[in-house]
């Protein structure tokens, strides 16, 4: 790890830090509400250790075979240098990509938060696979199509209601609010109506008491690096910041 890697990324997380404690501020919201999830898809675990050395505990990846290989190569890391064992030790990371039933065991039992949840041949397997990890319950966020276009992940905001009476089949799991990916809009404005929506959709749902739902408090993740502040602005908690934070990708997702 060079220095000025290590220096550029702790730069630029104080930076995303300053802009989502601006937009908390410019929307009367206090302070320390909204998580940053550091995006490390396609990065290596060298640039996680310098966002870890800068405080940075939650990292969202998008591909589940990525993430284990990445956990258990922190995992290694932390065993065989015990000055990183406390920083290595806390790492907490999200799972924020489409996720096939098949590829559930990846992540099931082993990450902090699914963001992705939006079936329940899904529900199962994660259910099913977080038992077989010998952990107690899988955190899961579901995440929803509001704008409802075709052929995009997500479940149609008609069927949320009915997905999430079914959590009540998983004791495994449970449900902690919503997420979206909004169209790719490069104008960050015209996003604010689907970050609007999934809200108005959490608060139609709220209200009603379903088994292994816990919206105590809400969980909604949304917004990325160029749109962070209109998300935060229509209530979110979780934001999820790859570009901003480690730079431009070269692989493509
Ligand atoms: C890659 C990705 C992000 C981060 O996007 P940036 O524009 O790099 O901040 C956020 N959410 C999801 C689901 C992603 O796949």
């Amino acid at each position: 790890m060079s220095a000025t890697r290590q220096q550029e990324i702790a730069r630029n997380l104080e930076q995303v830090r300053t802009r989502i404690a601006r937009a908390e501020a410019r929307v009367g919201r206090p302070g320390g509400q909204v998580h940053l999830v550091a995006v490390s898809k396609t990065k290596p675990l060298s640039d996680i250790q310098a966002a870890l050395a800068a405080g940075q505990l939650d990292f969202g990846e998008n591909y589940a075979q990525e993430l284990r290989d990445k956990r258990l190569a922190a995992q290694a890391a932390a065993a065989s240098d015990s000055s990183a064992t406390t920083e290595l030790g806390r790492l907490r990371w999200h799972f924020i990509g489409p996720l096939q039933a098949n590829k559930a065991k990846y992540v099931a039992g082993h990450a902090a938060l699914v963001h992705t949840v939006d079936s329940e041949a899904l529900m199962r397997e994660l259910d099913r696979r977080t038992a077989a990890a010998g952990a107690d319950r899988q955190d899961c966020l579901v995440q929803v199509n509001v704008a409802g276009e075709a052929q995009k992940s997500g479940v149609a905001s008609a069927d949320l209601p009915a997905l999430l009476d079914a959590f009540a089949g998983f004791s495994h799991l449970r449900c902690v609010g919503l997420m979206l990916i909004p169209p790719n809009a490069s104008d960050p404005e015209a996003n604010r109506p689907h970050f609007r929506a999934l809200l108005r959709l959490a608060e139609a749902q709220a209200g009603l008491p379903r088994a292994n739902v816990r919206w105590d408090p809400l969980q909604l993740s949304m917004g990325m690096s160029h749109d962070l502040e209109v998300a935060i602005e229509e209530g979110a908690t979780l934001v999820r910041v790859g570009t901003a934070i480690f730079g431009a990708r070269e692989r493509k997702e």
